[in-house]
């Protein structure tokens, strides 16, 4: 098939990969000119692993990210809320933190070693069923001119929370920006966050986590309202650093290696369906990753699920025996369920996290330390968190 992927984050990436190894055709389309290694750390999940181990990119990234086995959560005054690790389900393999930059590096030399055809530089701005499949028409965010690239048998939209291919193909049944984001900042860190992700609370408004990263670094994600940040930023790093110290505990020292903060914001993100199909059922559209379920990122399973959509997808053209409109409904009814589970704990998470709702702070601060003790619970929360629930019993596996 003719395959175009439009953008070159973790669903593109492994997208192209994958579609390339079993003989399509495929573009890669990504509106950065020249793509780099950016942002924050991330916590990668035992399903995210899995998937970058199929492609043979999980030894690599061993080797730059750090074990993270241990979730911390603090309530006002280092109260421990709860202390969730990976070893409460036995079998169950510990996330990686790891600089989202490393990831991207691996993934775009494992586009660039296939020699699969790219098109950089090129932001997706309509994609339209025309005679001969579909079309998909790009700017240069450089240059006044749209240019037509050519028909696709599939465009897959890996195009991220504000995807234009989601919009293109009248999918979006959801698209709302969250009132609360995170200022992140990524330091040096000698060895002292050891194998956990710390966060702690001061009722809803006010949380600091901070994420190991990589062997030498740590992130720190501080919660904002989106629409104070631009005062925060312009009222100062040290301005920052009096209202983060209370809640940052041991890790106090690494507010002053802070030398910049940078603004993220999240949005939520359902579909009608995750596809479309057009011209009789010769050609269609497909999302994943973001573009299909964006969401919040308290349970850090955006890149697992973003990685486990592609290769759901790539399975389910292996079964093109049937034709292209039951491969995707296969694909979709796979991955429904599983995304549907991580919708909903972001959902009940948020408001506990991240909101105007102080009044829940204080039922979460007094029950938190013993829902986290009941029996069943720590094994269901690790099993949530390592990225493959279905429900509080069932599993999700890659097919
Ligand atoms: C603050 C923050 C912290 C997070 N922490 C974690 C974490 O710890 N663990 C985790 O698993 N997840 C985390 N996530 C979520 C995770 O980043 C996403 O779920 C994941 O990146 C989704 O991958 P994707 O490939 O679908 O989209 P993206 O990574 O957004 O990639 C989309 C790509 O498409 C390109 N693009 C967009 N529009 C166009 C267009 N019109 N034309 C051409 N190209 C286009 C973009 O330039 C980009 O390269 C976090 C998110 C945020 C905001």
């Amino acid at each position: 098939m003719r395959v175009a992927v439009v953008g070159l984050g973790a669903a593109g990436a492994a997208t192209a990969c994958l579609l390339f190894d079993r003989g399509h055709d495929v573009c890669l389309v990504e509106q950065a000119e020249d793509p780099r290694p950016v942002g924050a750390g991330i916590w990668l999940q035992a399903l995210g692993q899995q998937v970058l181990d199929r492609l043979d990119l999980l030894a690599p990234l061993h080797q730059v990210s750090r074990e993270v086995s241990r979730v911390r959560m603090e309530g006002r005054g280092g109260r421990l809320l709860a202390d969730i690790g990976y070893d409460a389900l036995p079998g169950s393999t510990p996330a990686l933190g790891l600089h989202r930059g490393d990831l991207f590096s691996l993934m775009f030399a494992a586009v660039r070693e296939r020699g699969i055809r790219l098109e950089l530089g090129a932001r997706v701005t309509s994609v339209e069923p025309r005679t001969g499949g579909i079309a998909i028409t790009v700017e240069d965010p450089g240059g006044p001119d749209a240019r037509d690239l050519g028909r696709f048998d599939l465009v897959v939209g890996g195009d991220g929370a504000r995807s234009r291919v989601r919009d293109s193909l009248g999918l979006t049944a959801r698209d709302r920006p969250y009132g609360y984001g995170a200022l992140w900042a990524v330091v040096p860190d000698a060895g002292q966050c050891g194998d956990t992700l710390y966060q702690r609370m001061d009722g809803t408004r006010r949380y600091l986590g901070v994420l190991p990263t990589g062997r030498d670094r740590a992130s720190l994600f501080w919660s904002e309202r989106v629409e104070e940040m631009d005062g925060v930023l312009a009222a100062g790093l040290d301005a920052w650093r009096e209202r983060a110290r209370p809640l940052a505990g041991p890790h106090a020292p690494l507010l002053d290696a802070v030398t910049e903060l940078l603004p993220a914001t999240y949005r939520s993100v359902r579909v009608r369906s995750s596809y479309r199909i057009v011209g009789g059922g010769r050609s269609a559209g497909v999302l994943l990753g973001d573009a299909a379920h964006a969401m919040s990122p308290q349970l850090g399973a955006g890149t697992s699920l973003a990685l486990a959509d592609a290769w759901t997808l790539a399975a389910a053209l292996d079964r093109g025996k049937d034709g292209l409109t039951a491969a995707l409904e296969w694909y979709d009814d796979q991955r429904r369920a599983h995304v549907r589970w991580y919708q909903w704990w972001t959902r009940l998470m948020m408001p506990v996290f991240q909101s105007d709702l102080s009044a829940l702070a204080l039922p979460r601060d007094a029950l938190a330390p013993l829902v986290a003790r009941t029996p069943g619970v720590p094994r269901l929360l690790a099993g949530t968190l390592s990225g493959d629930r279905t429900s509080p019993r069932r599993v999700w596996r890659l097919p």
